[in-house]
């Protein structure tokens, strides 16, 4: 099989964007014509502010530096996520899923070890924050950038949506992407079931010989025309709606490097630091509140930063399509599924099912036979992103609302997650367990420790355990470590 001629994408969302970047850069040298169409008449979703580490790899591949992206996104620097409200133990109303680095070995491993002596009744401190490097950068509003260098240091990005849209269609067009602004009408298919060409408003016919859908929730490919089945993740997770509220950001005041992700009555509310602005939001499920009544309890949370601003309303389709890559269409993005963004993890999954295709088509020199092979594994990451998220609605202690009770007794969970918070609260092997399910988990063993031990997830009643390391004893060498790195600030400054 030679290289497709000519690939035609629909969709200027952040997926749109991406892919094309990745496959022209990839692909160019091959001589293959990327098209992106999208609508002026239907808007990106306008959300999707907070990246994981992956995101570096992204901008690495395609050799553009933070000096060049940063400034344009009105970007910052994320350590990690903070989780205030979920868990009602003492000690734990609040923890951190850290970005893991080098720095981190020692009293990483002095946390798992405390972690695994309270998991067995005996009394240790094991919230993560107290333990981990980007926790107390990101308390001391610091840039995970070490004065000197920085060696193994690891972190992801805030970035306002729209303007990274901007910027990565700026960086496709100057790659030889052709950009058409255009409202596909009509998909045109060929006996076999491929698709032939679309045909926007405009009355052109535009043919190609491979399609990637990025329109969005709609799948206007792999839904609408070619019927892909959608595999929701309702039962899962409850959440299928959100609200977005920006706030501004006071220029005197220093910029946080997290994402503060706090619990709510009926769900959590996102606080993003930008260098323009917060981006703030509510996800929750309509199962449990009105729109109206979230609207007034996100506002309530704000405080007076919220007033005048309007609330922008999303509707959420989670779950994910059974097959992403059927005929010769692939759909990425919103079209192929979505997990709520608690872990913003959209973007990875973007990237990585665009990295994984690439690689698939490639391998079998661009012919369809790791097709299934392909799904299984887009699935497989879906799938491992899905009970890491889900695990945090188990693990929460809240009693004030059904939301929280009924997200607590759901049993509605996968047998591998199951298995994981048996074993935890057995006091078994968590590490062999962690092993026995490979690559599938997506996150590694740090995240999960920080997850059930960040939640308080152990037994009430405690022995002595004379050889712990003691929270305030760990904070006190963070404390001094994090003085070698830069004010997040002033850092940015010289990002610009
Ligand atoms: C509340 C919320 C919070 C989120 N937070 C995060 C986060 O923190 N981190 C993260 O990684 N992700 C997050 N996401 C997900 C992220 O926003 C999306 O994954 C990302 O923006 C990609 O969207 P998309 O490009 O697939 O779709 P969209 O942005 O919806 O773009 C769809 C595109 O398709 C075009 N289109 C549709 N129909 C047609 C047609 N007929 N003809 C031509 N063009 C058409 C539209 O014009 C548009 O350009 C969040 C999502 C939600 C809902």
């Amino acid at each position: 099989m030679n290289p497709p001629k000519h690939v035609v994408i629909v969709g200027g969302g952040t997926a749109g964007w991406m892919t094309a970047n990745l496959l022209r850069h990839r692909w160019a040298r091959l001589g293959v014509e990327v098209t992106l169409i999208e609508s002026a008449d239907i808007a990106t979703i306008g959300v999707g502010e907070g990246s994981t580490p992956f995101l570096r790899h992204f901008f690495r591949t395609l050799d553009i530096a933070e000096s060049d992206w940063m400034p344009a996104c009105d970007a910052t620097f994320k350590c990690g996520i903070r989780f205030p409200g979920w868990s009602s133990v003492p000690g734990y109303e609040s923890y951190v899923h850290p970005f893991f680095n080098e720095a981190d070995r020692e009293l990483g491993n002095q946390f798992f070890t405390n972690a695994c002596l309270r998991r067995r009744g005996q009394a240790a401190d094991a919230n993560p924050q107290d333990f981990f490097l980007a926790a107390e950068l990101a308390r001391q509003c610091r840039a995970p950038v070490n004065q000197v260098d920085s060696p193994g240091m690891d972190y992801a990005y805030h970035f306002d949506a729209g303007k990274l849209g901007a910027f990565l269609r700026t960086h496709a067009v100057g790659l030889g992407v052709r950009h058409i602004v255009d409202t596909v009408a009509r998909v045109e298919q060929l006996e076999n079931g491929d698709l032939a060409a679309v045909h926007p408003k405009s009355g052109a016919r535009i043919a190609a010989d491979l399609f990637v859908d990025c329109s969005g929730f709609k799948g206007l490919f792999i839904t609408e025309t070619l019927g892909e089945p959608f595999h929701p993740y309702r039962d899962n997770l409850f959440n299928d709606r959100a609200l977005a509220m920006p706030t501004p950001l006071a220029t005197a005041d220093d910029i946080p490097s997290e994402t503060v992700s706090t619990a709510l009555r009926h769900g959590w509310a996102w606080r993003i630091p930008l260098t323009s602005r917060y981006g703030n939001g509510y996800v929750y499920s309509s199962d449990f509140v009105s729109d109206d009544e979230a609207e007034r309890e996100l506002r309530e949370h704000l405080g007076a930063a919220a007033g005048g601003v309007e609330a922008r309303r999303l509707r959420m389709r989670v779950g994910r399509v059974k097959q992403h890559w059927r005929q010769n269409c692939v759909a990425i993005g919103l079209s192929q599924g979505f997990i709520e963004p608690l872990e913003a993890t959209a973007l990875m999954l973007i990237q990585l099912s665009v990295e994984q295709f690439i690689a698939d088509l490639e391998g079998d020199h661009f012919g369809r036979a790791r097709q299934a092979a392909y799904n299984e594994r887009v699935n497989a990451m879906f799938e491992g992103v899905r009970d890491y998220v889900v695990a945090h609605y188990q693990l929460n202690t809240r009693r004030d609302t059904d939301y929280w009770r009924a997200n607590r007794a759901n049993r509605n969970i996968s047998d591998r997650l199951a298995s994981l918070l048996d074993v935890w609260d057995r006091g078994g092997d968590f590490e062999a367990e962690l092993e026995r399910h490979g690559a599938g988990l997506m996150y590694l063993r740090p995240s999960w420790y920080c997850l059930f031990a960040g939640m308080g997830r152990f037994p009430a009643e405690l022995r002595a355990a004379p050889h712990a390391i003691t929270a305030a004893q760990a904070r006190r060498r963070l404390h001094e470590m994090a003085r070698a790195f830069r004010a997040h600030r002033s850092y940015l400054t010289v990002v610009s």
